[in-house]
């Protein structure tokens, strides 16, 4: 018996065998899930489709999710293909190198409307697509980072982003509460992925988070997919608007020891 028998779940994000995204959709595969993934483009496909073969998924489709019209269409897809959808897992966030690097006050306009459209509102838009077809007992997850909360130097706009991604996170759960359905985030800590390398900075952070953290230890993909397996499984039935910390417990430091 898997957590996620008879569930449908549509996974957002993944680039390549290093994204969040997949080690969700392995953990949720060996769950019982039925999957369905999608990328952002042509050029992914090439490392997503055979991905997919190796936990038995056969809908595997490209949506960029800027697009409202391409985001209709995978919705639209998905529920001809499935009947339905339980689970919808949001692992998507982007913002140009050049606002992951230097003071905050540098981000331009153009930059700041890009990171939040991407990282942000393309969590309410998929949520609207799908609103209709998620039923009672259904859930809704994205990922986060503690820079929402905490200054995490060279973020920046994605820390504003994520901040706003958390809102919405509650804001949804208030509003798909009422057709009994979950909506949660896991803020994880740092992981090296096609996204992290894009923050200024990050490979000695990543070091330096191993040796600070209360488990002593960096998490891992497969630390991220067991936590999703929960939040959007029935063991979590009474959990919505939430942010579940898989960061080794960073959170709870207010000063770290120095290191030897
Ligand atoms: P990743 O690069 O593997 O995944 C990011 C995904 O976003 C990619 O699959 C990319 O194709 C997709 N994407 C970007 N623009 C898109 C668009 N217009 N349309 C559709 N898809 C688009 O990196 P990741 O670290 O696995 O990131 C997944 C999520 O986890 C992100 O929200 C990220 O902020 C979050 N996160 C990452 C870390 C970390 O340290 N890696 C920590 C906490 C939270």
């Amino acid at each position: 018996m898997g957590l996620l028998d008879s569930k449908v779940a549509l996974i957002f994000g993944v680039a390549n065998d290093r994204s969040i995204a997949w080690g969700i959709a392995q953990a949720f595969a060996r769950e019982g899930a039925q999957i369905g993934i999608s990328y952002a483009g042509e050029a992914l496909e090439k490392r997503v489709r055979p991905l997919a073969v190796q936990i038995g998924c056969n809908f595997v489709e490209p949506c960029d999710v800027a697009s409202d019209e391409q985001i209709q269409r995978i919705a639209q897809k998905a529920v001809e293909r499935f009947g339905k959808v339980d689970i919808l897992v949001h692992a998507i966030a982007f913002a140009n190198r050049e606002e992951l690097n230097g003071p905050y006050y540098n981000t331009s306009r153009a930059g700041f409307h890009l990171a939040m459209d991407i990282s942000v509102y393309s969590f309410t838009a998929l949520a609207q697509a799908f609103q209709p077809h998620i039923s009672a007992g259904g859930a809704l997850l994205t990922l986060t980072y503690y820079g929402s909360e905490k200054v995490a130097p060279h973020y920046n706009v994605m820390g504003v982003a994520k901040a706003a991604l958390e809102a919405s996170v509650r804001y949804l759960a208030y509003d798909f509460g009422r057709q009994g359905v979950r909506v949660n985030a896991i803020s994880a800590g740092p992981i090296r992925t096609l996204a992290a390398a894009g923050v200024a900075g990050f490979k000695d952070m990543y070091k330096r988070y191993a040796e600070i953290a209360p488990l002593r230890s960096n998490v891992t993909i497969e630390d991220v997919g067991n936590a999703a397996v929960f939040l959007c499984s029935d063991l979590a039935s009474k959990t919505t608007g939430e942010v579940l910390f898989v960061d080794s417990g960073y959170n709870i430091l207010g000063i770290s020891e120095a290191i030897e």
